[in-house]
């Protein structure tokens, strides 16, 4: 038997669109050899989007339905279908008939020739060009510069997953785009297929430039997670050695002035940059104290290992 397919779909204010999207899912999936299951996450919809799903979760037994309390994001509504699904090939995309179901097969097939991850790269992207995909490409190579993870779209929601790689991720902010990154620092095969887009027909976009601000914050906070969060002093530590290493050479360069160079203190801004430097760095390094105790505590209270086992030793007792 082939593995079950999970799609995950987050709905907002799609009332339009949910039937459509439902009868081509149907379409596609039916003509594969996986069994699967369609959930939709109604995150907190204020027009009828209630109700569409439930006459839907009604006739098929193949669809799950999660309505949320409020509205709490897309990436809160991904990470809750991620939670109920039971596939094995986990692939989430939108709900508002921008991505096409008939490129399911060609990430399923990706998966199915190894590899952990395959994201949709939305070539010919339909969204405002100025306000989404401009941002989004800038973005985008910022991502993989700093992640070494090369993707042409990290933005694309439709994507596929081997169910072992999610095991244990945790989404937060804008962060479901940077789980190819999460996937292939841990060890993760990962590749991308170009897939089509489709203009918003119905409803309206969510989403404007800000987003892209959001989501540049997130990849620091991933970034240092990834490379900090065992020893976060290394990094709050060599700032604050470097602020307070600059903040003696201001000191020096001001006494040199004074009696080498007859220039008063009050005639250069030297002190004043001693002292703020000085300050700067015993901050920082405090800063570094506390992050330590917090991340011991993160680690230690969730009995979470500071590693990853690939392989079990095969010798066990008992
Ligand atoms: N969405 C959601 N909660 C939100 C915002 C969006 O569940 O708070 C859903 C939305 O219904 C759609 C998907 O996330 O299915 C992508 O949203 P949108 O099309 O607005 O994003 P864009 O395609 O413009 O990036
Ligand atoms: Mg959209």
């Amino acid at each position: 038997m082939k593995d079950a397919i999970s799609i995950i779909i987050p709905i907002y204010n799609e009332e339009e669109n949910i039937e459509p999207l439902y009868k081509n899912l149907v379409l596609v999936l039916k003509n594969l050899e996986h069994k699967f299951e369609i959930i939709f996450i109604n995150d907190g919809s204020s027009d009828s989007s209630m109700e569409k799903l439930d006459e839907i979760s009604d006739k098929d037994e193949n669809v799950k339905v999660i309505n949320f309390r409020k509205n709490f994001g897309q990436t809160a509504a991904m990470m809750a279908g991620i939670d109920i699904s039971e596939g094995n090939i986990i692939i989430p995309m939108d709900g508002d008939l921008q991505n096409d179901p008939s490129d399911i097969p060609k990430l399923i097939l990706k998966i199915e020739e190894g590899f952990d991850v395959c994201s949709g790269w939305r070539k010919d992207r339909k969204d405002n060009p100025i306000k989404r995909n401009l941002p989004s490409k800038i973005a985008n190579w910022l991502i993989s510069r700093i992640s070494g993870v090369y993707l042409h779209d990290y933005g694309c929601s439709l994507k596929a997953y081997k169910r072992e790689i999610l095991n244990g991720v945790r989404l937060y902010g804008e962060m479901h785009r940077f789980i190819p990154i999460y996937a292939s620092w841990q060890g993760a095969k990962v590749t991308e297929v170009p897939v089509t887009h489709h203009p918003r027909i119905h409803g309206e976009s969510k989403y404007g430039l800000e987003r892209t601000i959001k989501v540049i914050l997130d990849l620091l906070v991933v970034k240092f997670l990834a490379n900090y969060s065992h020893k976060p002093m290394h990094l709050f530590g060599t700032f604050g050695l470097l602020s307070i290493l600059f903040s003696f050479l201001c000191f020096f360069l001001m006494v040199y002035y004074k009696f080498f160079m007859a220039t008063s203190f009050i005639q250069t801004p030297l002190p004043l940059l001693a002292v703020v430097f000085f300050l700067i760095g015993l901050l920082s390094i405090l800063n570094g104290f506390i992050a330590e105790v917090l991340m011991r505590t993160y680690f230690e209270s969730q009995n979470k290992p500071t590693y990853l086992i690939k392989t079990p030793s095969k010798n066990k007792k008992s």
